[in-house]
């Protein structure tokens, strides 16, 4: 299987770099509207550079498309016509029309897009593979301090997408309703954004995203029945709270507190399950070329990239229906 780049700024270099260490593919190369910059990742990853995207498409069987959001639409449509499987870093598109035609285009060439929403593979986030997870709050910050990068997005689409994404993977629900406000600071459009959503079973989210902060927060607090999570993506820590019947612990805990009341002896218990570090990048990417092969499911398939988008626009539209 031979697999190309498109766009190798600040994040497509790193898919180059994946790619020319995999062992079972071929990486074809790279092509990039700024010839200096594709000849330099080309060099760093021993690889050559395409003078078109037609000639680049020519050599590969599958894409990664890195190119800044705006144009995720036109650049993706190429390669699925050219009968190619996109790897779409996320947002998918900027529209929920492009989006939708993407879908339907893939669907016709028999081609697969994955989208690149990396934080589902947080090592942080998949230490709770082995939990129940039943949220009925979830209380969402994800801050970070201003670049000019990804601020051709608002702030929904460049942060927020990402806990949106993470959250419709959580909540088996649709939403019932949606609260947003927001605000522009350094940009025309907004640059920090809350949001609260209800969803049909009763589970609500707050989320706050901003690309005005001193510090990066990314924290993901789950409250649920006798259950507390809290996740820092950042650190790769996850911290379990939970209250169980006295002497009915059957997992590895410490106890912090007897919880006696109304005559029942219930304790609650510390856990801090062992994050494995991994590389999310390398992952995704395998993934990518496993699903291709037909022996793993897309973490990230086009139809969720395309879902989260789906409710980032409905929250951004709420937000600029309140500005105005
Ligand atoms: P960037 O501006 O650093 O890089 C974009 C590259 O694309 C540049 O080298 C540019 O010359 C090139 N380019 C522009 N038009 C092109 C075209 N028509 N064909 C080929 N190349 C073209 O941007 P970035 O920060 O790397 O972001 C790229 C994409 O990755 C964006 O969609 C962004 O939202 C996404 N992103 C995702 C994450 C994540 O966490 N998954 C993080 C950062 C960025």
């Amino acid at each position: 299987m031979r697999i190309g780049v498109i766009g190798v700024g600040h994040l497509g270099q790193h898919h180059a770099k994946h790619y020319a260490k995999m062992k079972d593919i071929t990486f074809s190369g790279v092509f990039d509207t700024d010839v200096d910059r594709a000849q330099l990742i080309a060099n760093k990853t021993n690889t050559i550079v395409f003078p078109t995207l037609n000639d680049l498409l020519e050599a590969s069987d599958a894409v990664s498309i890195v190119t800044p959001t705006p144009l995720h639409a036109e650049v993706a449509e190429t390669c699925i016509k050219a009968g190619k499987h996109v790897f779409i870093e996320k947002p998918i598109t900027q529209t929920i029309e492009q989006a939708d035609h993407l879908l339907s285009l893939a669907d016709k060439n028999n081609v697969l897009i994955q989208v690149g929403h990396i934080e589902r593979l947080n090592p942080a986030l998949m230490a709770l593979a082995g939990v129940n997870i039943d949220p009925k709050y979830i209380e969402v910050q994800r801050l970070a301090p201003y670049t000019t990068r990804g601020t051709d997005v608002p702030v929904v689409l460049d942060l927020m997408i990402h806990d949106i994404d993470i959250i419709l993977a959580l909540v088996d629900s649709p939403v019932k309703n949606i609260r947003a406000s927001g605000v522009s600071i350094m940009t025309d459009s907004v640059d920090i954004a809350n949001a609260r959503i209800r969803f049909q079973n009763g589970t609500v989210v707050s989320m706050t995203s901003s690309r005005i902060a001193k510090d990066k927060v990314r924290k993901f607090k789950i409250f649920q029945k006798d259950l507390y999570v809290t996740i820092d993506f950042l650190l790769g820590l996850t911290e379990i709270y939970r209250v169980f019947e006295k002497d009915q612990k059957d997992h590895e805990s410490i106890l912090t507190a007897p919880l006696d009341n109304n005559g029942r002896h219930r304790e609650i218990s510390y856990e801090k399950p062992s994050v494995t570090s991994f590389d999310a990048m390398q992952m995704e990417l395998t993934n990518f070329v496993r699903s291709i092969r037909g022996k793993e499911k897309p973490i990230v398939d086009g139809k969720a990239g395309r879902d989260a988008l789906d409710l980032a626009i409905k929250i951004h539209n709420m937000i600029i229906e309140d500005i105005h």
